[in-house]
């Protein structure tokens, strides 16, 4: 098998978070002053490809940016963290995705994500990358870009034996949910496994019936993350649903947990461990990730774990 073959390709989000933390959040038509403020470069798809990037795994994203910017530092940040960079598309029509958040005294969060460049992720991107999703082994998409690109870049992953992975976050009710006939693998937190079911998600055992109802509707392998109860791990012709449990820490921030979980389970798959292996493996790693702050900067990376697990 050639080297690309053992690729993951993530098609998806690249956004720019700008954070103030304020005592309280702006009435309409008032300004309030600001503690601190952070930027980074996020997104999900990118957070994911970073994970798994961060992990060892060969990774390339496919995303769009601007021609500002946000645009240079986000595609800058992939790089330094070894993600091949080379499909990113450049437009001047709209600017690089961006995310500004407010987090007031109480830990309480208001987010305007305005997608920008995300939504030229069209299903014409998706062909023109064509033959590196075919050459690669999984396909990672989320919902943050237009969703008629994600279908197009999982029908050619479908034609060519591609792993399709589908992280649908964040949860949409109004989501074409005819994409799961084209998806392997679906990896939910408990808010999107009832967008995708109707079932409402109140503890474990709703789970369950979400994580069962999911593989009904197309994916051989359904995952719900469940925060510190772990991971929920539905199979299709499989009875039994599997819990895979994570030592509950103390979290300090869990802004893209789910996504260092979705990075860091596609680098154990593509490195050919079994689906619940992986997902212990990928389960201890992000709840390593909420034990620090920001979203990929709180990723460990391979050499990081290695020495607290020799
Ligand atoms: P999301 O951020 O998408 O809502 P979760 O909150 O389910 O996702 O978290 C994803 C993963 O992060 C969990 O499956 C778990 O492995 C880990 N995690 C999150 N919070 C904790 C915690 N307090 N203790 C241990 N692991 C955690």
């Amino acid at each position: 098998m050639s080297s690309e073959k053992q690729r993951i390709v993530v098609f998806g989000s690249i956004v720019q978070d700008l954070v103030s933390y304020t005592d309280r959040f702006p009435r309409p038509g008032e300004s309030v002053r600001g503690n601190t403020f952070k930027s980074g470069s996020g997104g999900k798809g990118a957070n994911q490809a970073v994970a798994a990037a961060r992990l060892g795994a060969n990774v390339a994203m496919i995303g769009m940016v601007g021609e500002d910017m946000f645009g240079d530092s986000n595609i800058k940040d992939l790089k330094e963290n070894g993600v091949d960079t080379n499909c990113i598309g450049r437009t001047n029509k709209t600017h690089t995705a961006t995310a500004l958040i407010t987090v007031n005294k109480e830990a309480e969060n208001c987010i305007v994500v305005t997608l920008g460049a995300n939504m030229e992720m069209s299903p014409k991107i998706a062909e023109t990358n064509s033959s590196i999703i075919e050459n690669s082994k999984i396909v990672m998409c989320q919902g943050e870009i237009d969703e008629k690109g994600n279908r197009k870049a999982f029908e050619i992953a479908r034609k060519n034996g591609v792993t399709t992975f589908l992280n649908p976050a964040p949860g949409d009710a109004n989501m074409d949910k005819s994409i799961l006939d084209l998806v392997d693998v679906i990896c939910t937190n408990e808010n999107e496994a009832e967008f995708i079911t109707g079932i409402p998600q109140n503890n474990v055992e709703d789970a369950e019936k979400a994580a069962r109802a999911m593989v009904e509707m197309g994916p051989k392998y359904a995952i719900i993350t469940l925060g510190s109860k772990g991971v929920l791990l539905a199979s299709k012709g499989v009875e039994n649903i599997d819990h895979i449990e994570v030592k509950k820490v103390e979290a300090i921030d869990t802004t893209g947990a789910g996504d260092c979980f979705c990075g860091s389970l596609a680098a154990h798959l593509i490195a050919g461990h079994s689906m619940s292996s992986s997902i212990r493996s990928a389960a201890n790693i992000a709840s390593l990730s909420v034990t620090r702050h920001g979203t990929q900067s709180s990723y460990w990376k391979i050499d990081e774990i290695r020495q607290k697990y020799p």
